[in-house]
């Protein structure tokens, strides 16, 4: 009976080291390579962001006055706006840039060559926004980063200046606003809008009416 035992362990542990190899082959020859590392904020960490009822243009104005749009999104497979100064080449390397909105800082760095350096700050959204409940915006090329990742903003403080990704570029600020809690830096340009929308079109959208409307003339009697 022990014998039978015996046999049968072993039996059945040949069928499966049989069902295993082929896939210690499969995965041995080439494994998938992983896809880069990255990270999400919380439900915590996003029910924690402060909270943007208004968002502005981040360079000239708030209304984005004094600057031009060289690249908008989707054009050329752009991800974002390129805003400039008016005065065009180089003329606005080292202007302020200014936090599109308040919120948390969730990335300050250089995460490659053509990116340069950039800043992510993410934005939580009043409830019933249909693109909430969390928005990023995103900063590149930037000459200097005066903030670091953590650190709470408030709308138009100055996050950094206007760079040229160290001379990559004639200076421009790379503008982008994504939706959703993905800390990644991701890329500038693609086939599909991905979790991008039209910069200038969300600022428009949400820049709060009540600051903006004007007065109405005085009425004349
Ligand atoms: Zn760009």
């Amino acid at each position: 009976m022990d014998k039978i035992v015996r046999i049968i362990c072993v039996l059945l542990t040949l069928a499966m080291v049989a069902m295993i190899v082929p896939e210690l082959r499969v995965s041995g020859v080439r494994a998938k390579p992983l896809d880069p590392p990255f990270v999400r904020l919380t439900p915590l960490e996003m029910a924690a962001l402060p909270l943007a009822t208004r968002f502005d243009m981040p360079l000239g104005s708030e209304h984005g006055a004094f600057t031009y749009n060289a690249r908008a999104f989707r054009i050329q497979r752009h991800l974002g706006d390129d805003l400039n100064g008016i005065g065009g080449g180089n003329s606005d390397l080292g202007d302020p840039v200014h936090a599109a909105g308040a919120g948390r800082v969730i990335y300050a760095g250089v995460p490659s060559p053509d990116w340069g350096n950039m800043i992510l700050i993410a934005h939580r959204l009043p409830d019933g926004d249909e693109l909430g409940p969390v928005v990023q915006t995103v900063y590149a090329h930037l000459e200097s980063m005066r903030v670091r990742a953590g650190q709470v903003v408030q709308r138009g403080d100055v996050i950094g200046t206007v760079g040229t990704a160290a001379g990559r570029y004639w200076a421009h600020l790379h503008f982008e606003v994504r939706v959703g809690p993905y800390i990644n830096p991701g890329q500038g340009y693609a086939d599909t809008a991905l979790n991008r929308v039209a910069p200038e079109v969300f600022i428009r959208a949400h820049r709060g009416a009540d600051e903006n409307v004007l007065n109405p003339p005085p009425e004349n009697d």
